[in-house]
């Protein structure tokens, strides 16, 4: 995007990455990336674990709904109070994420704010990203960022 010429600020959102150290890990990765390319970055205040876990509590299996929606439109709220043209996501890159319900999400929520949502296909980018994180000897996560996520990615039952 910076290529094509946008003025470009990232959003690092915090409240959905389990444990606290893990968060961190990833925070100072982009921050020190940011760095090197020279991107502006907003990183979100405090850390709100226990009002993530709260909102999904009965309905994990449905969490990643409340969880975009939380994400884009803290997103967009921060755009507008910088007065940005436009907000958009990096889970548009993910092959893992529901795209199509990412996608409909940021613009309705474009609507209801007054921040047009940016959308593009990012996942052209996927292997790209991938080569170059190894490159630049990234930290890679190795799950998408909650605790349940986590559990998904490292439990087997036979474990127990
Ligand atoms: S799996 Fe990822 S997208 Fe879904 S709720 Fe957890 S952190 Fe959010």
């Amino acid at each position: 995007m910076q290529a094509r010429g946008l003025e470009v600020m990232g959003f690092f959102y915090r409240h959905n990455i389990h444990p606290y150290s893990e968060c961190l890990k990833r925070q100072e990765n982009l921050e020190a990336y940011a760095r090197q390319i020279g991107l502006g970055l907003i990183i979100q205040e405090g850390y709100d674990l226990e009002g993530f876990i709260q909102n999904v509590v009965y309905r994990e299996k449905d969490r990643c709904s409340y969880c975009y929606h939380d994400r884009l439109r803290t997103t967009a709220l921060m755009a507008k109070r910088g007065k940005f043209d436009y907000y958009s996501s990096t889970l548009l890159y993910s092959k893992f994420q529901n795209h199509d319900l990412i996608k409909s999400m940021g613009e309705s929520i474009g609507k209801s704010t007054g921040v047009p949502f940016l959308y593009e296909d990012f996942r052209s980018g996927w292997k790209k990203g991938i080569d170059k994180s190894k490159d630049l000897q990234m930290y890679r996560q190795q799950y998408c960022g909650c605790i349940y996520s986590e559990k998904e990615r490292y439990y087997r039952k036979s474990d127990s």
